[in-house]
C-alpha cells in the first residue's frame, strides 16, 4: 500500500486553491495599472526632496551630496520634516534605520514617530514627530553586530548614518508601514562596521582616479564617473511543505542528503520554458511590490535546473543597485511565504543540479552618460575603450586573488568549480573579436596607430562590436559581454556590496597607475593618441595571462592556468588567508576602500562565519541521520525481515534476501561515518584558534561528512518509498508548481 505523507496533503490542499486567491488580495488596487503609475510610490527620493523642500534646503542638501559636504542641522531639520509629512500620510507608524552590517544580512531597529507633549496642567498630548537628528544619525547597540575584534564590547558603540544618495522607502508590510533610511554603520572611530562604507568610499576612489585618467587623455570636462551594476538574481522556489519536513534546509538553507531524481536537468527543458503558473503568481506578486519600492525589475525566467528562476533588473548606480538588490532578496523572501512556498537564495541548495549565482554586471559611465565599456561611435571613444578594457584587464590580473576571496563562502565553495558554474580561478574573456584585437595590438599592429587605424585593424569596425557581439563563454568568472564585464562568480546569497567594493578599488588603483604611466608617455611621443595606443599595448602585454578564451571547466584549463602563475585558490579556506597576506591588500588601503584594522577584521569575521556556518551544518546532519535516516534504515530491515520470514516459509530462494543484505551493509556504514563525525565535532570544542579551525574543519571533518551524505543518499535508494521520512529531490524539484 502506498501510504500519503504528510508533505503530500498539505501541498494538494494548497495548491489547488491559495495561490490565486493569496494574488487576488496582494496585487490588490495595482494589478492592472501600468507600472509607471506606480512605481516608485513607496520611496522618497530627490525628486520628491526638490517638489516639497524649501528651495535653499534643497540646494544645501545637493551641495552636500556633490560635495561631500555636511548637512546643516537646519537642512536636516526641513528634510524631517518634509519625510516624516510623506510617511505618516503614506500609513507608515515606525521609522527605522536600514544597515548592512558585516552578517551579510540587512539591520533595522523600529521607532515609533510618536512623542509626548505635556502642557501646563499635566495634559499629555501625542504628536508624530521626527527631528533632523533622528534622520541622519542613530545609535543602535552596536554589541551584537560583527565588528571583527574592532571593538571590545565595552566599547561597543556604533553609529548609523543616512545615506542620501540612496532613497528612503517604506516596507509595506504585513503587519503596518515602516519607514527606511538607508544608512552607512561605524564605530566610534570612524571605522566602517558595514558593507555600504566600503562601497561608498570605492565608488568615490574610482571616480577621483578615473576622471583624471580622463582628463589625460582628452576628456577635459570629466568630473564624475559612476559604476553600473546590474545583478542577476538565481534562486530556487520550494514548497513550504517539503521544507517543513526538511530538517537540514530550515536550518542550512539546503539540502545536506538528498539522492538525485531519475531525472534532473539533463533534458535542458526548464531554462526558458512557459513559467509554471504557481512560480508566476509569486513573480507576479513579487515585481508589483519592488515596482512600488522603485527597483526597476526587468527580467525574469526559468533557470535550467528544476524549480530554478532568475530575476534581472535595469542597472543603476552602484549603490543604490546593492541596496536593491539587498531589498530584492529581503522582499522575494517574504512574498514566497505568501504563496506557500520558500525562496531559497543559498548557492547550493541540491546536489547533482546547478547551483545559484548573481552575476554582477558591472561598467562605469561619465557624467554625460556614456558608458566607457561601450566601443562608441568616434574615434576618440573607441581609444578610450580600449584603453578602459585594458585597465580593467590590469585590475582583475594584479588582484584576481583578492576578487576570489571577496566571493568567498561556504555556500559558493559548493558551486565554484562545478561543471555549471565558473570555476575558482579567475580569468577574464574577452570574446573573439575583442581578443583578436588586443592580440594585434599586442604585436604591436596598432601600436603606431593614428586613429583611423585603431579602427581599421582588419577585423571590422570596432563600433559594430557591440551589436555583433554574440559569442559569449558561459563557462568564464570574468566575461566582458558587449558594453559591460559580467562578474560571474558570486554568489546568489552574496551582499554585491563586497565583491564589487573590491572590484571598484582594484579598478581604481589601475586607473592611477594608468594616469601615471600616460604622463610619463607623454612626454616621449608625438601626440597624445599615440602614447595612449602605447599604453594599452604595454598593458595587453602585461596582462596576458589574465585573459583565457576557451573553456574554464576544462582540466586543461586547471593545468594552463597552474602553469600561468594564477592564483588557483578552491576553497574558502584557502582564499580568506589572502586577506591577511598585506601585500595583496595593500591597493585597498592605497585606494582608502579599508584600512589595514578594517582588512584584519574582515578577515575574521569571514573567518568565524566560516566555521559556524560549517559547524552548524555538519550538527544539522548528525541529527538529520540520528533522527531521520538510521530510523528509516532500521524500519526497512524489520519490513524486509518479516518479508523473509514470509518467503523463507514459503520455500522462496536466497536472492530475495538480497535487499535486506545491502540494507544491513548499509546501515553499518551510515553508523560508522556518524560516529566518525560525532567523535570529530566533540573534538572540534578543542579548537582553539579560528585558522586552527577552519583547517581542523575542512580537512578533516568535511570529508567524514562527504562519506557520510554518499551513504545516507545510498539508503534513500534502498529503502521503500513510504518508509522514507525526508520530502525527496522528485518531489521538492517536480511536484511543487
Ligand atoms: P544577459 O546577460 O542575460 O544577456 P542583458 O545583457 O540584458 O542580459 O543584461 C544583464 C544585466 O546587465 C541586466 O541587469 C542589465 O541591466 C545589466 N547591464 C546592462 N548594461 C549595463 C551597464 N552598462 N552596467 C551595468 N549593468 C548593465
Ligand atoms: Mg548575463
Amino acid at each position: 500500500m502506498f501510504l500519503e505523507k504528510p508533505w503530500q496533503k498539505s501541498i494538494s490542499t494548497h495548491s489547488s486553491t491559495t495561490p490565486n486567491q493569496l494574488t487576488k488580495l496582494t496585487l490588490r488596487e495595482h494589478s492592472t495599472a501600468p507600472i509607471s503609475e506606480y512605481f516608485g510610490e513607496l520611496t522618497f527620493g530627490l525628486g520628491q526632496m526638490r517638489e516639497k523642500l524649501p528651495k535653499d534646503a534643497y540646494q544645501n542638501l545637493v551641495k552636500a551630496l556633490d560635495q561631500g559636504k555636511k548637512l546643516t542641522s537646519e537642512t536636516a531639520e526641513a528634510i524631517a520634516t518634509v519625510i516624516k509629512e510623506w510617511a505618516v500620510q503614506k500609513g507608515a507608524t515606525h521609522f527605522c534605520h536600514w544597515f548592512q552590517p558585516m552578517t551579510g544580512l540587512t539591520a533595522e531597529k523600529h521607532d515609533a514617530f510618536i512623542s509626548i507633549q505635556h502642557s501646563n496642567h499635566s495634559e499629555v498630548t501625542v504628536i508624530e514627530r521626527f527631528t533632523g537628528g533622528q534622520l541622519i544619525q542613530g545609535e543602535p547597540d552596536a554589541s551584537s553586530f560583527p565588528s571583527g575584534g574592532m571593538r571590545s564590547t565595552f566599547e561597543a558603540r556604533g553609529y548609523t548614518a543616512w545615506d542620501p544618495s540612496s532613497p528612503i522607502f517604506i516596507i509595506d508590510g504585513e503587519h503596518g508601514k515602516t519607514l527606511c533610511i538607508p544608512c552607512v554603520f561605524f564605530g566610534y572611530h570612524g571605522e566602517a562596521l558595514d558593507n555600504k562604507t566600503p562601497l561608498l568610499r570605492s565608488c568615490q576612489s574610482l571616480s577621483n582616479e578615473a576622471v583624471d585618467f580622463l582628463k589625460c587623455i582628452g576628456d577635459l570636462d570629466a568630473k564624475q564617473i559612476t559604476a553600473t551594476l546590474g545583478p542577476e538574481q538565481e534562486y530556487f522556489l520550494i514548497d513550504k511543505h517539503h521544507v517543513a519536513h526538511r530538517p537540514d534546509i530550515i536550518m542550512t538553507g539546503r539540502t545536506l542528503q538528498g539522492a538525485s531524481s531519475p531525472r534532473g536537468q539533463q533534458l535542458e527543458d526548464h531554462y526558458f520554458g512557459s513559467i509554471p503558473t504557481r512560480a508566476k503568481a509569486f513573480m507576479v506578486d513579487l515585481e508589483h511590490e519592488l515596482y512600488r519600492l522603485g527597483v526597476p525589475v526587468k527580467t525574469r525566467h526559468n533557470e535550467v535546473a528544476p524549480s530554478q528562476f532568475e530575476l534581472a533588473p535595469i542597472f543603476e548606480n552602484v549603490n543604490i543597485a546593492a541596496d536593491h538588490n539587498t531589498l530584492t532578496m529581503e522582499t522575494m523572501k517574504r512574498v514566497a511565504q505568501r504563496h506557500g512556498l520558500v525562496c531559497l537564495i543559498s548557492e547550493k541548495p541540491f546536489a547533482g543540479i546547478n547551483g545559484s549565482g548573481k552575476h554582477c554586471n558591472w561598467s562605469i559611465s561619465n557624467d554625460k552618460g556614456e558608458n566607457l565599456l561601450d566601443p562608441g561611435t568616434t574615434p576618440h571613444q573607441n581609444l578610450r575603450f580600449l584603453a578602459v578594457v585594458s585597465i580593467v584587464l590590469q585590475a582583475v590580473h594584479r588582484h584576481a586573488d583578492v576578487l576570489r576571496a571577496a566571493i568567498a563562502s561556504p555556500g559558493n565553495d559548493h558551486r565554484l568549480g562545478g561543471n555549471e558554474a565558473p570555476p575558482a580561478i579567475i580569468s577574464v574573456f574577452l570574446g573573439s573579436m575583442l581578443d583578436k584585437i588586443f592580440n594585434s595590438i599586442e604585436k604591436g599592429e596598432a601600436s603606431q596607430a593614428t586613429e583611423a587605424q585603431i579602427i581599421n585593424l582588419g577585423v571590422g569596425h570596432i563600433p559594430n562590436i557591440s551589436k555583433d557581439y554574440t559569442d559569449r563563454n558561459r563557462t568564464s568568472p570574468f566575461a566582458f559581454t558587449g558594453n559591460k564585464f559580467e562578474f560571474r562568480a558570486v554568489g546568489a546569497s552574496a551582499n554585491v556590496s563586497v565583491p564589487v567594493s573590491i572590484l571598484n578599488a582594484a579598478v581604481a588603483e589601475s586607473f592611477r597607475d594608468a594616469t601615471n604611466r600616460l604622463k610619463d608617455l607623454l612626454t616621449k611621443k608625438k601626440n597624445r593618441d599615440e602614447a595612449v595606443m602605447e599604453l594599452v599595448r604595454q598593458l595587453t602585454v602585461e596582462t596576458k595571462n589574465i585573459r583565457f578564451e576557451g573553456n574554464n571547466y576544462s582540466e586543461e584549463w586547471k593545468k594552463e592556468a597552474k602553469t600561468r602563475g594564477l592564483p588557483i585558490l578552491n576553497s574558502t579556506a584557502d582564499a580568506l588567508e589572502v586577506l591577511h597576506n598585506e601585500k595583496a591588500t595593500e591597493f585597498l588601503v592605497s585606494t582608502k576602500v579599508l584600512t589595514r584594522p578594517e582588512i584584519e577584521s574582515r578577515y575574521h569575521i569571514a573567518v568565524e562565519r566560516y566555521n559556524k556556518t560549517l559547524e552548524i551544518e555538519l550538527r544539522a546532519l548528525s541529527e538529520l541521520v540520528s533522527g531521520f535516516i538510521v530510523p528509516a534504515l532500521e524500519a526497512q530491515i524489520r519490513a524486509s525481515g518479516e518479508t523473509r520470514t514470509l518467503l523463507t516459509s514459503e520455500g522462496a530462494k536466497s536472492a530475495q534476501t538480497l535487499r535486506l543484505n545491502s540494507m544491513e551493509i548499509s546501515l553499518e556504514e551510515v553508523l560508522k561515518h556518524q560516529s566518525a563525525l560525532h567523535e570529530g565535532l566533540s573534538q572540534l570544542a578543542t579548537q582553539k584558534s579560528e585558522s586552527g579551525t577552519l583547517k581542523y574543519i575542512a580537512n578533516e571533518l568535511t570529508p567524514i561528512a562527504s562519506l557520510l551524505r554518499t551513504s545516507c543518499d545510498e539508503a534513500e535508494r534502498l529503502v521503500a518509498d513510504n518508509l522514507w521520512p525526508l520530502p525527496k529531490y522528485r518531489e521538492m524539484l517536480f511536484a511543487n508548481h
